[in-house]
């Protein structure tokens, strides 16, 4: 038989968002929980991606949780090895490995408004819990486009984020697409191997230096003999980025400096002016994510790497014809192309009170109060859900401020006691995203000239948030409970109750 468990608290995934819930969880004192995890291990974004060169590019002593300081950081910027080796020691050293469901894939969940809970089903049996934390990651789910005849090409294909270790790429003639933060990473990091290497580039990316050292021996010591210096670093790199933050979202025209300086970064390692010119952004600096790498360039300069600054139009047997009339012949092609952000895969699996999916409900773009409480699904909140995003900054900030959010969230429900659930009220969504949409306009991610995927088909940027880390802070420290409607299970009918309505209804159809 199938079997079924129910739980107070369904968290989806065991990336930072999913962990950090599951911890919270604990320090709230609520131990009637399960993560939900499709893979069979956690790590979410540090497990999945493992290419060569794979490493945050926000500092290690920020890009990490600020109640589990790691005092062994070995680089300013870690490699995904030892980040995925922190949320190994994470799960280990919070006690959430009794929690974890691997290898249970959230199928559908379904919103039961008679018994006020979600109805999950999973690869393996199914749950129902009384609230859903979705932390399922808005780069977790890699885009390949569609491309005529990729599904003839006899070589090797993978995305970055699947990357295939088996296949030896030593002299190989290999194609990149893409030149974002992946595909920066990955070039410097196969080029010395590579026979030959093609990238498909169709809008340049701004890169700048990336200072990238290793953490010294008495530095580390210096971390845990005095963890409060492990602290003020953290505080220092938070404040620098804080201050960073008006330039991107009120006056992009000051981002004219940090251009000059990408622009010097340019010209220091690619000498030749053709594709100097090719790899030189028309857009303003930081209208799409700046990128950090200081082999980058000089990687791109070297003569077994061809820049083709085209998309890729269509492959043609082991031959890939690219927006420009260009052909180049490979042995194998990696996507560097992303990730669905703005069309979530779980949307379409989550259905809600209205019977709608949360991708219906989003058809018209993303929108979610506080980006965690969507209007039509009761007791469910997203972490990193909609305009949650950083352009600059430690993501972990912002899963941590919806992590205060979902703890007073499951407090109020305390407080109310008995059989009841929060619904999102309809005008609090549209107010917030009203706020937040026009704040949007004046930010260099709108107004800077270019397309990224930080704006969804229609336009609409529904993934960054357009204020400081501190902001959003305050914004979800506390559930206002004006903004929800209090929803009760409807009342069991009273037996004797029951039998005089049946008895009634026996009468009227004898009648
Ligand atoms: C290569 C790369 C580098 C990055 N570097 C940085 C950086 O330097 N700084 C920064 O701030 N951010 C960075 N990011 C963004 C990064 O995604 C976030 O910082 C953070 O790791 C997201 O955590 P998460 O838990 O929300 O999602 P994820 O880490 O993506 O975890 C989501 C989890 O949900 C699981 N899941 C998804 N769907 C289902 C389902 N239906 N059922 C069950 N389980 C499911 C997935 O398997 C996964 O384990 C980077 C992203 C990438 C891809």
């Amino acid at each position: 038989m199938a079997k079924h468990e129910h739980v107070r608290v369904a968290v989806i995934g065991s990336g930072f968002g999913g962990l950090g819930a599951a911890v919270r969880l604990r320090r709230e004192g609520i131990t009637d929980f399960v993560v939900l995890e499709r893979a069979d291990s956690v790590g979410g974004t540090w497990r999945d991606n493992s290419y060569p060169g794979c490493a945050c590019d926000v500092p290690s002593h920020l890009y990490s949780f600020s109640f589990a300081p790691n005092p062994d950081w070995p680089r300013t910027f870690s490699g995904q090895r030892h980040i995925r080796a922190y949320l190994e020691h994470v799960t280990d050293t919070f006690g959430i490995r009794p929690h974890l469901r691997l290898g249970h894939e959230v199928r559908k969940m379904t919103w039961d408004s008679e018994a006020l809970r979600w109805e999950i089903e999973t690869g393996q049996g199914s749950f129902s819990a009384d609230v859903v934390v979705s932390a399922t990651g808005p780069l977790s789910d890699p885009k390949i486009p569609d491309i005529e005849g990729l599904a003839e090409f006899p070589g090797k294909v993978f995305h970055s984020a699947r990357w295939d270790h088996d296949y030896d790429l030593t002299g190989k003639r290999v194609a990149m697409i893409g030149t974002g933060a992946s595909a920066i990473q990955i070039v410097p990091a196969i080029q010395p191997r590579v026979g030959k290497l093609t990238l498909f580039q169709r809008t340049p990316p701004w890169v700048m230096r990336r200072m990238d050292r290793a953490i010294s021996g008495p530095e580390r010591w210096l971390h845990r003999a005095l963890p409060v210096t492990g602290t003020l670093r953290r505080g220092l790199l938070w404040g620098i980025r804080e201050l960073q933050v008006g330039a991107f979202t009120k006056h992009p025209n000051e981002l004219g400096l940090v251009e000059k300086l990408a622009k010097a970064n340019i010209a220091k390692s690619i000498k030749d002016p053709v594709l100097r010119a090719k790899l030189t952004p028309s857009y303003r600096i930081g209208c799409k994510r700046i990128l950090l790498s200081s082999t980058y360039y000089p990687a791109v300069a070297q003569p077994n790497v061809d820049v083709v600054a085209a998309g890729l139009r269509e492959v043609r047997g082991s031959t890939l014809v690219a927006a420009d009339g260009t052909e180049t012949e490979v042995d194998a092609i990696i996507f560097g192309t992303g990730f669905h952000v703005t069309d979530m895969p779980i949307a379409e699996r989550v259905v809600g009170a209205e019977g709608k999916t949360l991708a219906e409900t989003w058809k018209g773009g993303m929108e979610a109060l506080r980006g965690a409480t969507a209007a039509g699904f009761p007791n469910f909140m997203t972490v990193i859900g909609p305009n949650t995003g950083l352009g600059n900054s430690s993501m972990i900030l912002m899963i941590e401020s919806q992590l205060n959010y979902m703890a007073d969230y499951l407090r109020q429900l305390d407080v109310l006691g008995g059989r009841a659930a929060l619904a999102v009220r309809p005008s609090a969504v549209g107010a917030w995203n009203r706020k937040v949409q026009a704040r949007m306009e004046r930010t260099v991610w709108k107004a800077g000239g270019c397309e990224s995927w930080y704006l969804d088909s229609n336009g609409r940027n529904t993934t960054l948030w357009p204020g400081t880390t501190g902001e959003f802070r305050r914004e979800t420290r506390q559930v206002d409970l004006s903004e929800y409607e209090v929803v009760r299970a409807p009342k069991p009918v009273k037996p004797a109750a029951a039998k005089t309505r049946a008895a009634t209804r026996k009468q009227e159809a004898a009648q």
